[in-house]
């Protein structure tokens, strides 16, 4: 058991096959530490994700074991990838879902953007 008291890291999980190239994505932004794409089912105009290039489950698993760097850069990737969507004026969204109460479906690190129209409050309108 990890940090997290969460199962470890799958290696088949979606994002991990696209980040190896196994499966496609539309491409926002990519680095050294991060990759961004769109989401392939949006919850709004624009709904982008961004994921560390490491294998972390979660932000407890990514705060805890990933380098300052690769800290860094991911969070630096997430705020250019929404100023670069010209998001930063008009206002946006960004949002992690942890484990079952959040409905992460994806066991591998990842921060929607979501913007493009007004969002509505935080819980009732993030997910649709
Ligand atoms: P979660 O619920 O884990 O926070 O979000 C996972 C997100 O990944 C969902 O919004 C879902 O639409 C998206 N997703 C799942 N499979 C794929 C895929 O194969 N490609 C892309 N681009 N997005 C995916």
């Amino acid at each position: 058991m990890d940090v997290t008291g969460l199962p470890p890291y799958d290696d088949a999980n979606v994002f991990a096959k696209i980040l190896r190239g196994e499966i496609p994505s539309r491409k926002v932004y990519e680095d050294e530490w991060a990759l961004a794409f769109h989401d392939i089912n949006p919850q709004a105009p624009v709904h982008v994700l961004v994921i560390p290039k490491g294998r972390y489950c979660s932000l407890a698993d990514f705060s805890a074991g990933a380098s300052d760097a690769e800290i860094a850069g991911f969070f630096r990737a997430v705020g250019h990838v929404a100023r670069s969507l010209g998001l930063e004026a008009p206002g946006y969204r960004a949002l992690a879902n942890m484990g079952d109460h959040a409905g992460q479906e994806v066991g591998h690190f990842h921060v929607h953007i979501f913007g493009g129209r007004p969002l509505g409050r935080m819980i009732q309108s993030a997910r649709g």
